[in-house]
């Protein structure tokens, strides 16, 4: 070939070869400078080892190559300083040469592959790094599943802890009212106004406190899936009756008026009567809690087209101020108004009428103006839409 050729072929390909004789004397250099390899020691005279510590251990695929056993060796992106100071990849491939008008045995082509290297080291970075972060996926996904379960375990221990104390701290309750009502009822002897006085706010008391424990003992059920509904054909109407004849006292202690109106042809709904009861009995309870005396309260039953009755419990009572709206529904909260109002509460009857509308397959929301009132909404999903 023309040696211009060949010097401009290597010049573009960036190519360099050295050709290689016996004893892997290096006998010939071409092409070096179109590397751009400067700390090459490739100098005829020098042994190939010496000038490129990397073929060092491949002494037998260098013989392989000799002995025409093996077509070449390849040795890809070593890497070294490039002329600028730059990090260069270079490959070498090591062939048999016969040319009987030289002494050399082997060539090695020198290619400058700092391109395709510099990307694969890049690309194995990359994947490296891409295997670090998912094993540190791994290990925090790992922890994140021990913690939940962890949490599981607690919130479990804490729901039997609730409901175990909740239930012994019932008990005597029932013993104690009985006794209070002997000697309310003068059983155990006539008692002065003082003591008859002493002993209602004693009564008071008690009743608040089997309040509080039947509100943790039913969250603790209904948290640990423990609580069983006896789902039955209800007829609202004379639910809802029963229910405003049992707070008739509360309402009458504040002389507020309870108006109860039905839709006609009210459809029997799907639900637990005590459950049911105790829903509805708590919206009332509110109404009636956080409403002024003499203030109005209004329930109205009517079926909607969707396949479930809707029970709205209106007030003209103190309202909910909109910041305090999302978080009615949480466990323990209660409105600043609340406290204002000076009514007593533990702040879990909303959460446990939501948690037990959910239940009967129903849903539970409210409108409130401040210093208005409020209007408390709950279905019922009637028996046609629960078959
Ligand atoms: P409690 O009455 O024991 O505090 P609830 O869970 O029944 O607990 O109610 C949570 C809070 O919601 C109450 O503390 C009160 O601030 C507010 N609330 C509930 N019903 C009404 C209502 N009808 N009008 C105004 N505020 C209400």
């Amino acid at each position: 070939m023309n040696p211009e050729i060949l010097e401009t072929i290597l010049a573009i390909q960036r190519l360099a070869y050295v050709l290689i004789g016996d004893n892997l004397r290096v006998l010939e250099v071409v092409g070096l400078a179109h590397i751009g390899i400067r700390l090459f020691p490739l100098t005829p005279g020098r042994t190939l080892i010496e000038c490129l510590p990397e073929l060092m251990g491949a002494e037998d695929a260098i013989e392989a190559v000799l002995a025409g056993t093996q077509p070449q060796l390849l040795i890809e992106h070593i890497n070294r300083t490039g002329a600028d100071g730059a990090l260069c990849y270079i490959t070498l491939c090591l062939r048999p040469y016969h040319d009987p008008r030289s002494a050399a045995r082997l060539i090695l082509v020198l290619t400058n592959t700092t391109q395709s290297g510099t990307a694969l080291q890049a690309l194995t970075q990359h994947r490296n790094e891409l295997r670090l972060l998912s094993a540190q996926l791994a290990q925090q996904n790992a922890a994140l599943e021990q913690a939940n379960l962890d949490l599981q375990r607690l919130d479990e221990m804490r729901s039997n802890f609730v409901a175990v104390a909740a239930h012994e701290l019932r008990n005597p309750l029932t013993p104690i009212l009985g006794y209070l009502e002997l000697l309310l009822e003068g059983e155990c002897g006539m008692l002065n106004p003082t003591q008859h006085e002493t002993l209602q706010a004693v009564l008071k008391n008690v009743l608040r406190l089997r309040t509080i424990t039947t509100d943790l003992l039913d969250l603790a059920r209904i948290e640990s899936g423990r609580i069983d509904l006896n789902l039955q054909p209800l007829d609202l109407r004379y639910l809802l009756e029963m229910v405003c004849h049992e707070y008739q006292p509360q309402l009458a202690a504040k002389q507020q008026t309870l108006q109860l109106t039905t839709a006609p042809d009210l459809p029997q709904v799907l639900g637990d009567e005590t459950r049911a009861a105790q829903i509805l009995g708590n919206l009332i309870s509110n109404a009636s809690k956080y409403t002024p005396e003499s203030g109005t309260i209004s329930l109205h039953a009517a079926a909607k087209h969707t396949g479930y009755v809707q029970v709205a419990v209106n007030d003209t009572g103190i309202g909910i101020a909109v910041e305090d709206q999302p978080h009615l529904f949480n466990a323990f909260f209660r409105a600043r108004s609340a406290a204002a109002n000076g009514s007593a509460g533990t702040g879990l009857g909303l959460h446990i009428t939501r948690l037990l509308v959910g239940l009967h397959g129903g849903q539970i929301w409210f409108t409130s103006t401040p210093s208005q009132g409020s209007t408390f909404f709950v279905t019922f999903p009637t028996i046609d839409r629960s078959a």
